[in-house]
């Protein structure tokens, strides 16, 4: 599976994997980076995903 997060691979996710991020607020961003918040699994968009990671590697 490469590219899984553009182009044909994201076909079949809901709305093209577009929706709000709930970390940020932003409307119609990709949203297809599962992370665990506080124990719940999200869907958050790419900027917020490498700043999860960042904070998370410290
Ligand atoms: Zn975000």
């Amino acid at each position: 599976m490469s590219k899984a997060h553009r182009g044909s691979g994201i076909r079949s996710e809901v709305n093209h994997g577009r929706g709000q991020c709930p970390v940020c607020k932003r409307t119609e961003v990709k949203v297809m980076y599962e992370v665990t918040i506080e124990g719940q699994k999200a869907k958050v968009c790419k900027p917020c995903n490498a700043h999860l990671k960042a904070v998370a590697a410290n």
